[in-house]
């Protein structure tokens, strides 16, 4: 089943009972705690918060959501893309546990010709919050799903709050048992590759009087009207429904991963080396057209540096597969193709788009020119002279000449096997920023501040990624 089709029965499952559907609002929030939409609920806060009321009481979307905190994982897992879409459906004082329960489960189980998606239940795990007695009671009646298949979890796993004071509540998960070439038997606690979560119920039914981190926080009581909000991985269930390893290999991903092992004369699933940039570039390279599509600009700070860091990886990785010519103009039309039935102003946007994205490219590209061959240089000087790291002289030098962002050098230098001396590298960047301080008369000369990753996190106070779910703020 096509990732479009999916999407479509999903908003008409939810439609033909009762919920409204609401377009995906922007990968940009007017939200100062929030980088990029992470969650389906996102846009729906102010309804959660009581701060406005809703003009319906169920609703339903797909939401485009970017998760910075998953980037690290892209390619290694089967499950996480930086960008993914997630359908949700909202109850707002309307239905509770039950109705969400019926809801997801009719839709999960129901047959293919009837709308549904036709997981066979046998395959399906739920979780519940330790305590709540009420959803595993539930999830045996509606569902008759086994008692062993439903599973207790802590407060780390299955409970959801804002992660400042409002409401909050257990959440139960669904997974899908993927069989037993992904893993152990067991359920979700002994192996969350084999028994995929897809899909993230939460049953918002009490008011937190503090919140001092994910896991520890007061409750003042239940709320006056409880809500639902829930979310379901669109490219998960793609993954599953379309019997694929991995969600870089469903239809809206795989064409570009083909291109760029065709670009790179490389067969997938061969190496697991290539295997994992090959996902990184076909995950990447979507992230990168859907940001910019959203208007996001790469740049030096805050987001737009994200979205350089995440083009900038994909040039990277093809670079490590082989391929020294420019490679978005080969890779990005691939992919704004595989998306246009479900954004079809990807299209009509592209001539902007991609000028961005590969005058990004050609810039990397000159940086890496630049730099590359003193960079190798230094590493095979600190190896023959038995150094046990590149020095942070080295590293400075990199970053103030020849714009190299220190994660890039520590990269590179780690794929040659050497460390480097960051706390040098950082003292250095210090004593310059306070020479530029001192200098009353400095201005900026247009020399650009290539930051590193982390700088821009500090800058931003450490970027808080809201989700509805479990990236609460300051957490790590
Ligand atoms: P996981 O535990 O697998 O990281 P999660 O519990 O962090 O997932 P939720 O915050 O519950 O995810 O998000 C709701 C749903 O969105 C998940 O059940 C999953 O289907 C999907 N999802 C979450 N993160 C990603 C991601 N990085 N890529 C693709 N889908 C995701
Ligand atoms: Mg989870
Ligand atoms: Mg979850
Ligand atoms: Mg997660």
């Amino acid at each position: 089943m096509q990732t479009a089709e999916i999407r479509r029965r999903f908003l008409r499952h939810f439609e033909r009972h009762g919920h409204t559907v609401v377009p995906s609002a922007p990968l940009l929030l007017d939200d100062p705690n929030l980088l990029f939409v992470n969650a389906g609920m996102v846009p729906f806060k102010p309804f959660f918060l009581g701060q406005q009321t809703p003009p319906y009481r169920r609703a339903t979307s797909v939401q485009k959501c970017v998760r910075t905190l998953d980037i690290d994982e892209v390619g290694k897992t089967s499950r996480h893309g930086s960008f993914f879409q997630m359908n949700g459906n909202f109850s707002f004082g309307d239905y509770f546990k039950r109705g969400a329960i019926e809801l997801a489960w009719s839709l999960s189980t129901g047959s293919v010709a009837e709308g549904g998606f036709g997981l066979d239940p046998d395959r399906l795990w739920a979780t519940v919050y330790h305590d709540d007695d009420e959803a595993a009671a539930l999830w045996k009646e509606v569902t008759g799903l086994p008692d062993e298949r439903i599973v207790r979890r802590g407060l780390a796993d299955n409970y959801w709050h804002m992660g400042v004071v409002g409401p909050g509540g257990p959440c139960s998960e669904i997974y899908y048992d993927r069989g037993p070439q992904y893993g152990p038997e067991g359920g979700p606690e002994v192996d969350e590759d084999r028994y995929m979560e897809f899909w993230n119920l939460v049953f918002m039914q009490y008011e937190l009087s503090a919140v001092r981190s994910k896991v520890d926080f007061d409750v003042r009581g239940p709320l006056p009207q409880p809500n639902i909000d829930t979310g379901m991985g669109l490219e998960r269930i793609a993954s599953i429904l379309q019997g694929v390893d991995n969600l870089y290999e469903i239809d809206e991903v795989a064409p570009v991963l083909r291109r760029a092992a065709e670009l790179a004369g490389k067969r997938y699933g061969r190496e697991h080396a290539d295997d994992v940039r090959l996902r990184v570039v076909a995950d990447h390279v979507r992230t990168g057209l859907m940001l910019i599509g959203d208007g996001v600009v790469p740049g030096n700070e805050g987001r737009g540096y994200v979205l350089r860091r995440i083009l900038r990886r994909a040039v990277r990785a093809m670079r490590l597969l082989g391929v020294d010519a420019a490679t978005l103009p080969e890779l990005l039309p691939v992919s704004k193709d595989a998306m246009r039935a479900s954004y079809p102003e990807l299209e009509r946007d592209f001539a902007r788009i991609s000028s961005l994205a590969y005058a990004e490219e050609e810039s990397f590209r000159s940086t890496l020119r630049a730099g590359t061959t003193i960079l190798d240089t230094a590493v095979r000087e600190a190896k023959s002279a038995g150094a046990p790291q590149l020095s942070g002289q080295r590293a400075f030098q990199l970053h103030d000449t020849y714009g190299f962002p220190i994660d890039l050098t520590l990269e590179m230098a780690a794929e040659q096997g050497l460390r480097v001396d960051e706390a040098g590298f950082r003292r250095l960047m210090q004593e310059q920023r306070e020479r530029a301080k001192a200098d009353a008369k400095a201005k900026r000369t247009g020399h650009a501040d290539v930051s590193a990753y982390r700088e821009v996190q500090d800058a931003l106070g450490r970027p808080v990624e809201f989700t509805g779910y479990d990236e609460v703020s300051g957490e790590g």
